[in-house]
């Protein structure tokens, strides 16, 4: 086989085109050429495995020599879309076709491409990271004879612009001038590949490979998409400043073909067994509980935190109205607690069961952050990068230290817990992602410890809109409690003992996954019952404190509608049930009963969560006049100092008191700080 020339080489291809049957007994290659014509497409794809069938050592010969296949491929394809359509083939002409192979047998994580690959065709799975802008390339480029005149055309295949060797036409070696209109270019772009997530083996940081991609194969993926890429592994001579190529060479990938994987998350797989025994676990009278025992055995207690680790993991469908809106189906759930009450290892242990998990901390290792960002690359190029929310689309994304997050991702986020979208545009680049991302985040209090007499707004430094758009809030408070405090020690002892855990769970981790993926599948409708008991539930609490705020919105209905479609998915039941409804308003009355209480009265008033308690209601409207009288007629900015002084001086709070207003002020976005201290009505 290795034996056949170039021209040989393209006739055997062409056989393999003209005469390759499918098993329905088609002519596969024909009709994609005449589709090609029909659609004005540049690409013919090939399936590996049709090559496979039809002739092994010309497949292997594809992986091992891939450029001079390859070359013989396009001239295989031009060959035959010449005799189907030659007017067609004529227009867009033979440097602008592309054979492009998919299904490759081998399907490699990034970490497994080393120099054995150097030069062959292999197929990678990860997830794109960074795109660049588009460029254009020149791949022929036309030079003047700044002399004479005379024209020449230089085929470019190199990363240096190459000039013609001398003029045709006289004596002239050196000066040559680039005639743009004339150049031929491509749409050229790199992209970043990563590990996915659940590919990285613990504790390591993902690899990445560049990948650079030509002609229409530009802007077939976006960050945050999983995909598997086939290309050929390339070495890229690396330059030092003044002294030329380095010994040191760093790989990237040529893209020849790059296939988005399918919406669903797939990476779990599986067999009949498995379902049965899913199907089993589902069907017991006391599954519900046995589940929730199954989350994070490792961690003592937290039955109401683990039981909404579980309805988060597999939230409830994402709705789709005729006219284009979409409903969120996904949950957020918001911890908020003590140090060394075992957030932190509640959220690794999300990210690890869920299917397309990902734990990061709100400071963010990377440019992107939570959200996404525009970069410039060192060499000038301008990059979007995907961040943790979208790189875990259609999963959980874990936050740790929310509350530490950067500014920018402060206001990205909003959009994201709402439209389930990332938007970016700087740099000319204007992009929306996808982020249809449950979020499970985890705060520090502000002042180390969680101050039960402060409100939940005041023990916390995010913005009131942010914690509106959680799902599910709890606080998890490290208080001394002599026999919790044995029973958790025992517990802790028990493992660093044994290294394992005191009780087996009921369900094992790996069929855990298996189990969420699955019910992840399912689409429960509301029954009747359902609805009544939700709708009774929020119009009750629709009337707590209805004076002059209204403080539970639509948002917390939608919010009891997910969590009871969440239950009925767990359970793989297809209707939702007034069990699951009832479970539902539980934990979400749980919820309004620790954080939704304010601590100056002690009642439930959900304006706690807006930072407008009743009790202090009447204080602000009372500090918001104070604002407007110092502000006056014509509007000027107001000193913090002078506003506090004033509220002082009313007797109904001191100084702490007026400080503490000014901040909530500010942060519900009531005033904004023009310049340092002083602050301006919005
Ligand atoms: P946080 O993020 O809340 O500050 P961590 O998750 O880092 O806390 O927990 C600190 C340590 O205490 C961890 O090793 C954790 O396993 C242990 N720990 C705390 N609470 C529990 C618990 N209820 N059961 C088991 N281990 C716990
Ligand atoms: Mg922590």
């Amino acid at each position: 086989m290795s034996e056949l020339t170039q021209s040989k080489l393209s006739e055997v291809l062409e056989r393999f085109l003209k005469s390759f049957k499918s098993k329905s007994g088609e002519n596969t290659y024909e009709i994609r050429i005449s589709r090609m014509i029909a659609m004005g497409g540049k690409s013919l794809i090939v399936d590996f495995n049709d090559l496979l069938i039809y002739d092994v050592d010309l497949a292997n010969r594809l992986i091992s020599e891939p450029d001079e296949v390859l070359e013989s491929f396009v001239t295989a394809a031009y060959e035959a879309l010449r005799t189907e359509g030659p007017s067609y083939a004529e227009k867009i002409g033979k440097r602008n076709v592309s054979v492009r192979i998919r299904n490759l047998q081998d399907k490699m994580s990034i970490r497994k491409v080393t120099t054995e690959h150097l030069d062959r065709l292999v197929a990678v799975t990860g997830i794109v990271v960074r795109t660049s802008d588009l460029k254009p390339m020149a791949v022929e480029a036309a030079f003047k004879c700044v002399k004479c005149g005379q024209m020449a055309h230089v085929d470019q295949t190199k990363m240096m612009l190459k000039h013609p060797s001398g003029c045709e036409h006289c004596d002239e070696k050196r000066n040559f001038e680039l005639v743009e209109k004339e150049t031929k270019f491509v749409d050229y772009q790199v992209i970043r590949m990563q590990e996915s997530p659940e590919e990285l083996p613990p504790g390591q940081l993902p690899q990445s490979f560049d990948i650079s991609l030509v002609g229409d194969l530009v802007n077939a993926a976006r960050p945050g998409d999983r995909v598997i890429l086939t290309g050929v592994v390339r070495a890229e001579p690396e330059y030092s400043q003044g002294r030329g190529k380095l010994r040191l060479f760093r790989s990237t990938i040529e893209g020849n073909y790059v296939e988005v994987m399918g919406k669903e998350p797939e990476q779990i797989q599986l067999t009949k067994e498995d379902e049965a025994l899913i199907k089993s676990i589902s069907s017991q009278p006391n599954a519900y509980e046995r589940l929730i025992e199954s989350v994070a055995p490792a961690i003592y207690g937290y039955e109401t935190q683990k039981e909404a680790i579980l309805l988060m993991t597999i939230g409830a469908p994402r709705q789709v109205l005729p006219d284009g809106t979409t409903i969120r189906g996904d949950i957020n759930v918001l911890f908020v607690g003590d140090p060394g009450t075992a957030k932190s290892e509640l959220l690794k242990y999300a990210a690890r069961t869920a299917p397309r998990g990902l734990y990061t901390s709100g400071r963010g290792s990377t440019a992107a952050g939570l959200t996404a960002a525009v970069v410039r690359e060192k060499n000038g190029m301008m990059m979007l990068e995907a961040g943790a929310v979208v790189l875990a689309d259609q999963g959980v994304a874990s936050i740790d230290e929310f509350d530490k997050m950067r500014t920018e991702d402060r206001s990205a986020l909003h959009e994201c817990m709402e439209q389930q979208t990332v938007s970016v545009a700087k740099g000319g680049i204007v992009a929306t992602l996808n982020a249809r991302t449950s979020i499970l985040a985890a705060a520090n209090p502000v002042f180390g410890k969680y101050d039960d007499y402060r409100n939940i707004v005041e023990n916390l430094n995010l913005p009131i809109p942010l914690l509106t758009r959680f799902d599910l809030i709890f606080i998890l408070k490290d208080k001394p409690d002599r026999a919790r405090d044995e029973e958790l020690a025992k517990h802790i002892l028990e493992i660093h003992r044994k290294g394992e855990y005191v009780k087996t769970p009921p369900i094992e981790f790996e069929l855990l996954r298996k189990y969420l993926a699955y019910a992840k599948k399912t689409t429960p409708v509301l029954t009747p019952e359902a609805e009544d008991r939700l709708l009774d539930y929020y119009l009750r609490m629709r009337s707590i404190g209805s004076e002059a705020m209204i403080t539970v919105t639509p948002r917390q209905l939608e919010g009891l509608i997910r969590l009871a479609t969440a239950r009925a998915r767990v359970l793989l039941h297809e209707k939702v049930t007034e069990e699951d409804a009832i479970r539902a308003v539980s934990l979400v009355r749980r919820m309004f009963e620790t954080v939704g209480v304010d601590v100056k009265t002690g009642k439930v008033d959900l304006g706690v969560l807006h930072g407008k308690p009743l009790s202090e209601r009447n204080l602000l409207e009372l500090a918001l006049d104070i604002f407007k009288q110092l502000e006056g007629r014509d509007k000027k900015s107001v000193e913090g100092k002078k506003f506090i002084e004033e509220m002082v001086s009313t007797g109904k709070m001191n100084n702490e008191e007026a400080t503490r207003m000014l901040q909530t002020l500010n942060r519900s976005g009531a005033i904004y700080e023009v310049k340092p201290g002083f602050y301006r009505k919005l």
